[in-house]
């Protein structure tokens, strides 16, 4: 690890002016950028520490929805009661991730910036990446590809996203507030990550100095008769070969509202309207939902390490939307 200054904030504005800095870099639970750094994958020249600022880890439930501060820890909305009770794709997304004492440190607004686990990154300097190092090259593609992306990938990176509360969060139709030099903003969280096309390093739509300020989700049927499904190599601590977050709104006997979006495959958490589509107006079956698991993983680029996770992700789509039906 290379030696950096820190510096503590002690309001947002302070934290916003700082972050602006060459080799700035947000500091909230830590847990992944410290890893990073280890690695020396991150080296940042200045840690902006924002974990005491005071006013951002409430955790609000009312009827038109949720609203958490950017630091709320992982464990304190996971189990918040009402979460729990009325949104159970939000509470599900966050229990399946990390380790029990991680989501004890680590905040909900650090948690949507997780960089991916592709092994090439994290090793470092022997491998070319052209999200490390731009330009470089691509040492998965025809390499280690097992755990990587299949949907939104480009000639330049094939890495997955690696979170699972963003991916429920798209499917509800979250917003984040970001606090930048231009002042507050508010964007949706299916625009906050880019596809890596030919600059896989830019990640995100976040410019220098932006803070991620507070989370609001919507509230909704769907939400309510929701879950979060995660397949995974072992039962916990893992993070996903495929994901779905479903909810489902049904009236009349047919289907109302669906939403669906995929983790663990996708280079971004991606909201999978082909599917939902399939299951618009119609009659709930296993069959049917096959058929949205087919949309959802429609276009999947594979090779013979990781073509499996398709019909895994299929199966995955329809199991989760079982389970929101039943809650239906
Ligand atoms: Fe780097 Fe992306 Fe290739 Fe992995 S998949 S080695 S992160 S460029």
């Amino acid at each position: 690890m290379r030696p950096f200054a820190h510096v503590r904030a002690t309001s947002l504005e302070q934290a916003v002016a700082a972050a602006r800095g060459d080799g700035a870099r947000l500091l909230a639970g830590g847990t992944t950028l410290f890893d990073l750094m280890k690695l020396n994958v991150e080296a940042p020249a200045t840690l902006v520490d924002i974990s005491a600022l005071p006013d951002l880890q409430d955790i609000a439930v009312s009827r038109r929805g949720l609203t958490v501060g950017a630091l709320a820890k992982m464990a304190d909305v996971a189990e918040h009661r009402d979460v729990r009770a009325r949104y159970p794709a939000l509470s599900e997304s966050l229990t399946k991730a990390a380790s029990q004492q991680l989501r004890n440190m680590a905040t909900v607004g650090g948690n949507l910036l997780q960089r991916t686990r592709c092994g090439y990154f994290r090793g470092g300097a022997p491998y070319p990446c052209n999200k490390r190092a731009p330009g470089s090259g691509c040492a998965a593609i025809d390499g280690a590809d097992r755990n990587l992306a299949l949907l939104g990938t480009s000639d330049a990176c094939i890495a997955n996203y690696p979170g699972d509360w963003a991916v429920a969060l798209v499917a509800f139709d979250a917003e984040i507030d970001i606090l930048g030099s231009g002042g507050l903003r508010r964007i949706a969280v299916e625009a906050l990550h880019r596809d890596p096309g030919s600059t896989p390093h830019i990640e995100t739509v976040l410019e220098p100095g932006d803070v991620i300020t507070r989370i609001h989700v919507p509230a909704s049927r769907a939400l309510r008769a929701s879950t979060y499904h995660k397949v995974r190599d072992r039962a916990s601590y893992a993070f996903a070969l495929v994901s779905a977050a479903v909810g489902i709104d049904v009236a009349g006997g047919r289907i109302r509202d669906a939403r669906i979006a995929l983790g663990g495959v996708g280079a971004r958490p991606l909201r999978v309207r082909e599917a939902e589509a399939v299951l618009q107006g119609q009659r709930y079956t296993r069959a049917l939902a096959i058929e949205a698991g087919e949309a959802a993983l429609r276009g999947a680029r594979t090779s013979t390490h990781n073509a499996f996770r398709v019909p895994l992700g299929v199966q995955t789509v329809a199991d989760a939307i079982g389970i929101a039906m039943e809650r239906a």
